[in-house]
Parts: structure tokens; C-alpha cells; sequence
């Protein structure tokens, strides 16, 4: 059987990344010619596939009091969020950098949270002056300097405090951070102790309750626990007197990478609801922060081989896109599928070690994986579209690559490749 014939009509998860005879298609468009035209490394996002993940969410929530927030941090590029603001989302940022491209993407600064374990003074100004829905706080101490600032300014500043609930999200250690060792969110046995102190802070106004347990989460179980440990609180805090607006219940919904079934959005959204009801709390203001699984699935990277290069152990196939490029193999050993962008007849298939040209020996994309490669051949890491370009870095003075939105037949530029004088720009030398 020829390997070409043997690959999935479409791929499980990716419902605009196909392959049409021996192409891979990002929408209309195969991969191979996007290759070509704009260079390599590339991100490709297919429009359709952002819009459709985004559907997902608007969908249910129609009809119930639920608020979408956008985590920027998935992916920041500015036509992505340009997407999402012209669909009527609102953004989850964790920096003042975050909060500046969503207000020039077009993004509603009244639709902002603003999250993170330290904020700056002057990250907290600019949320307060730019007018954000809230302040997701996680100490005491963060409590009293956004207190400090919102009176210096003469302005009131809105804020839900992050609550760590301690339930374990069964993900990466690395992308945990609902778990009581975790640097996240203010313990549980402090927020009456915290929402107390609120109430003796003359610039603040609370708003809500916070917690985000971790990223890439496969199954509804922890969504639940954490949720019944938020429900506990609110019953707590509301009986000391405080009246809570909203529920922050943070993102987190994993997606396919190779053989996971995370619940849909629409599933997620309505055990959140089925919870809530049955607690006699369906009435309540529920904000969400997906990220990934809006963008995750909708991107891929093309990269083309530089060279195959056998040792006595392996066989690498040597990439024009490393770890700086996309960091989650390098980072949490992440695996993500990898296809050719053409496929061949697999006579002359190897397990392969997909590798960059950073010098550093954590830099490869795949492992052992069984390819067909000839040098010069482009190859698609998918579900590239979350924590890919938003985690690139210039490391071994690499500029950071091109990224292009597919929409149908057409293909737009959204972020030019960087130059070396981009590279070099703000550098000074000592004088002579
Ligand atoms: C990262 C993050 C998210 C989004 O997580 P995803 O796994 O991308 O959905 C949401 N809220 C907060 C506070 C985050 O830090």
C-alpha cells in the first residue's frame, strides 16, 4: 500500500487541514505553494478554522449569562484577536503588552480581563486608565498595590481575586496551576480572609471570583471539582456580606494533538451549567478564557528539510524551524503530529528525528517518526496554531517567521518575516 493512499482523507481534529491526493491543504490552499510564496518557517492559520473553534463557544452560550474572554496569550498576532474582537469576544490578557494589542486589534477594553501572578505599576495603571472589566488579583499584596494605584489615578479599580482550588487537571506538570504547590491564585483557606480586606480598601470594587486550573485538560472532572470548590467560597464570602458579580472559571480545554478526545466546547459549557443549576446557581455571570482550543488546531508550521543526515543511531532530517520557532516539543516534550506537505510513495520511509539547527540538543520538533523524506521536501508540524508563534524568540539571532491567514483561495500576510535589521534595532555599541 502506497503511504500516500494511506493518509486520512481529512485529519481527526482539523477539519480545514486536508489532504487532497498527495497535498496538504490548509483550506483551498496547499501547503507546498504557501511554502513557496512566503518562505519557511511558516505559520499558516486557517480562517475558517479559527472562526469555526470560536463558533463553538458563542453557540453555547446563547442563551445563558456566559462571557467569552479570549486568552491573548495562545496567540496575540493581531489579525487573530481582530477575528475574535469582530465576533464579539472579549480578551484575557496577562500583560500591559497583551492589553495594547488587544485595544489595537479593535478589541473592547470593557471586555478585558486583565490576569497574572505579578503585575507591573504601571501595567496596572495603563489597565485601570484604559477602563478593563476587571483585575484578576492573586495576593494580598497585589490587592494593596492595585488599591495604591487606582487612588493615585482617583479611579476605582474592578477586581476578582484568583482562588488556587487545589484540584488537580491531570495535564503537564508544566501547565498545571490549580494545585496548592503551584505559584497561582490565593489559597483557599485565605479568600474570606482576602475578600475581608477588600471591603477596607477604599479604591477597589469586588466583582467576581477567579481560578484557571491548568491548560490542556482532557476531561470535565477537575473543571467540576474546581467548580464546586468556587461555589463553597461564594456561599462563604456572600454570607461575610460581599455580593459577587461573576464566576471566572478560566480556560484551559485541551485539544487533539494526537489520539485525545477533549470534550467539546459545547459539552464543556453545559456539565459547567448542569453543575451549576443543580446547586440552585444557574443564574449566575460566567466568564470563560479559552485559548488553545480556539487557535490550537486552525494553525499549522511549515518548516523544509535542509538536510537527512544518518549517525550510527538515528536518522535526522534537519529543519529550517527549531525550538525557537515552536517551543512545546522543546519545552514540555509536546508531541505534535507532523505531515509532509507532498506525500511520496513511502519507499524510502525512516524513522526520523525532526530536528532544528539551534545549537542546543533539546531542539527538535519530532521524534521517531516514520517519513519519506527527500531534502528540500516542506513538512507541516499541525496543531500549531496555540503557543507556537506567541512563544517564539529570536535565540541563535533567528528572526521569528512569517505568519499568513488562509481564507479560502486567498492567503494574507499578517506578520512579515523579521529582518536582521529588525533583529538589531535598539542596540547600541560603546563608542570607539
Ligand atoms: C493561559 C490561560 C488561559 C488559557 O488557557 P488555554 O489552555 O490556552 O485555554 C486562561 N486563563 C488564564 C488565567 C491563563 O493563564
Amino acid at each position: 500500500m502506497s503511504h500516500a493512499a494511506s493518509l486520512p482523507e481529512t485529519l481527526p481534529g482539523h477539519p480545514h487541514i486536508a489532504r487532497r491526493g498527495a497535498s496538504l491543504m490548509i483550506e483551498s490552499l496547499p501547503a507546498s505553494e504557501l511554502a513557496q510564496r512566503f518562505g519557511t518557517p511558516l505559520y499558516v492559520y486557517s480562517r475558517a478554522g479559527i472562526e469555526q473553534a470560536a463558533r463553538a463557544y458563542s453557540d453555547a452560550a446563547r442563551g445563558r449569562p456566559l462571557a467569552l474572554r479570549y486568552a491573548v496569550k495562545a496567540n496575540s498576532s493581531l489579525a487573530v484577536l481582530q477575528l475574535l474582537a469582530r465576533q464579539g469576544w472579549g480578551f484575557d490578557v496577562v500583560s500591559g503588552g497583551e492589553l495594547g494589542r488587544v485595544l489595537a486589534a479593535g478589541g473592547d477594553a470593557a471586555r478585558v480581563v486583565f490576569s497574572g501572578v505579578g503585575k507591573t505599576r504601571d501595567e496596572i495603571a495603563a489597565a485601570l486608565r484604559a477602563g478593563v472589566q476587571c483585575l484578576n488579583v492573586e495576593s494580598l499584596s497585589e490587592l494593596e498595590r492595585v488599591d495604591r494605584v487606582a487612588g493615585e489615578l482617583g479611579l476605582v479599580a474592578p477586581v476578582s481575586l484568583r482562588i488556587n482550588p487545589d484540584v488537580d487537571p491531570r495535564t503537564h506538570p508544566y501547565i498545571s496551576t490549580g494545585l496548592r504547590n503551584n505559584k497561582f491564585g490565593i489559597a483557599q483557606t485565605q479568600a474570606r480572609q482576602a475578600y475581608a480586606r477588600c471591603a477596607g480598601l477604599a479604591n477597589l470594587r469586588v466583582l467576581g471570583i477567579d481560578v484557571h486550573i491548568g491548560s490542556q485538560i482532557t476531561q470535565i472532572g477537575p473543571y467540576l471539582d474546581a467548580l464546586d470548590r468556587v461555589l463553597e467560597l461564594v456561599h462563604d464570602i456572600e454570607r461575610d456580606g460581599i455580593t459577587l458579580h461573576h464566576l471566572d472559571l478560566g480556560g484551559g480545554l485541551g485539544i487533539r494533538y494526537a489520539d485525545e478526545t477533549p470534550p467539546s466546547p459545547g459539552e464543556w459549557i453545559d456539565a459547567l451549567y448542569e453543575r451549576l443549576q443543580s446547586r440552585g446557581q444557574g443564574h449566575r455571570q460566567v466568564l470563560l478564557e479559552p485559548g488553545r482550543s480556539v487557535v490550537g488546531n486552525a494553525g499549522v508550521l511549515l518548516c523544509r528539510v535542509l538536510t537527512l543526515k544518518d549517525t550510527l543511531e538515528r536518522h535526522f532530517a534537519v529543519v529550517d524551524a527549531a525550538m525557537n520557532d515552536l517551543m512545546r516539543p522543546a519545552l514540555y516534550e509536546a508531541w505534535q503530529r507532523i505531515e509532509p506537505a507532498q506525500a511520496r510513495d513511502g519507499g524510502h520511509s525512516r524513522r526520523y528525528d525532526v530536528v532544528g539547527p539551534v545549537c542546543e540538543s533539546g531542539d527538535w520538533l519530532g521524534r521517531d517518526r516514520l517519513l519519506d523524506l527527500r531534502e528540500d521536501d516542506v513538512l507541516a508540524i499541525l496543531s500549531a496554531g496555540a503557543y507556537g508563534m506567541a512563544m517564539a524568540s529570536n535565540y541563535n539571532t533567528r528572526g521569528r517567521a512569517a505568519e499568513v491567514l488562509v481564507d479560502g483561495e486567498q492567503a494574507h500576510l499578517i506578520r512579515e518575516r523579521e529582518s536582521l535589521d529588525d533583529l538589531l534595532r535598539g542596540e547600541r555599541m560603546l563608542a570607539p
